[in-house]
């Protein structure tokens, strides 16, 4: 079998949020954006992503949680208080996901200015998924819902109402980047299922760094067999280590997929002891490139973006 086969659906979702403004608190007074344009606040570099596909150079689009920030234990620094308070639209993942941000957010936004839980509002409690790393106990379900091409359509369209709404003068262009971004979103979900058939029979598992495929793995038919990050999101324990390891052999896992943001040497460890490959070239909470790089947009050419 090829071994490519099994890397191009995590490359593919890399992709997919792999573009658009990355900018960060700390660049909130650039320009660029028409005078009197929205000021949009968003949390994660996925998030941040999608709301850029949407809004263009329409909106002042700017992003609170850095690129190599672990986005679930982040707390937002006292300054991300002024970015907050000038927002006219906050747009969160929501599921939980940014607690510390969200009461910030809460606390400071001005008269007129409204929080969008993208992903409390696209996801019924009903179908939310709790796991390993997101225990039903602990109350927060897995949020990473844009790691699925259909969800991150579903966020940018809810992100086109939201902008739509607040900024008629310019909803057309909404619109029309709107659906620039489902066209890509689609044909990337298209060329997953495509490739991901010429896998065989029951090796679709992943076993990830980072908890993020849960409704990926749902929709596009993987079974998510682990996470080496425990829902505590330090390190795990040798016994976790022990059990994973377990696993990996009971399953017949072929790949192992790390994260070059967050280097693992115990998944190294786990992929030299059990003989799997070790695929680290990848990212899924954060996105490739220098961080705080300047925008690039590339809807265009996204889909066809590989690993690096
Ligand atoms: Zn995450």
């Amino acid at each position: 079998m090829n071994p490519r086969l099994l890397v191009l659906p995590a490359a593919a979702l890399l992709a997919l949020t792999a573009c658009g403004s990355t900018s960060t608190a700390s660049d909130a007074s650039s320009g660029g954006t028409p005078e009197g344009a929205l000021v949009v606040a968003t949390t994660v570099s996925p998030l941040t992503s999608i709301v850029a596909a949407v809004g263009g150079d329409k909106v002042d689009i700017q992003g609170i949680v850095p690129e190599g920030v672990n986005s679930h234990t982040f707390e937002p620094a006292p300054q991300d208080a002024e970015l907050l308070s000038k927002a006219d639209i906050i747009f969160v993942n929501g599921l939980k996901l940014e607690d510390p941000t969200l009461a910030l957010a809460e606390a400071n936004m001005k008269d007129g200015a409204e929080i969008v839980e993208l992903g409390t509002i696209a996801l019924p409690e009903s179908e939310y998924i709790y796991d390993f790393s997101f225990p039903k106990e602990e109350g927060k379900p897995n949020p990473h819902l844009w790691t699925d091409p259909t969800y991150a359509v579903e966020y940018a369209d809810l992100v086109r109402q939201k902008l739509s709404e607040r900024d008629p003068a310019n909803a057309a262009e909404y619109q029309a980047n709107f659906e620039a971004f489902k066209v890509e979103a689609d044909k990337l979900a298209e060329a997953v299922r495509t490739d991901q058939a010429s896998v065989p029979d029951g090796q679709l598992k992943l076993v990830t760094y980072h908890d993020a495929y849960a409704y990926f793995a749902k929709n596009f038919g993987w079974t998510v067999v682990g996470a080496i990050q425990p829902s505590s999101f330090d390190e795990p324990t040798p016994a976790e280590v022990g059990a994973l390891i377990e696993q990996i052999r009971t399953e017949g896992v072929p790949t192992i997929f790390g994260s070059e943001v967050f280097p693992s040497p115990v998944l190294e460890a786990i992929a030299a002891e059990t003989g799997v490959r070790y695929e680290d070239s990848l990212r899924d909470d954060d996105l490739p490139g220098e961080p705080g790089s300047p925008s690039t947009p590339c809807w265009s050419s996204c889909a066809t973006t590989t690993a690096r």
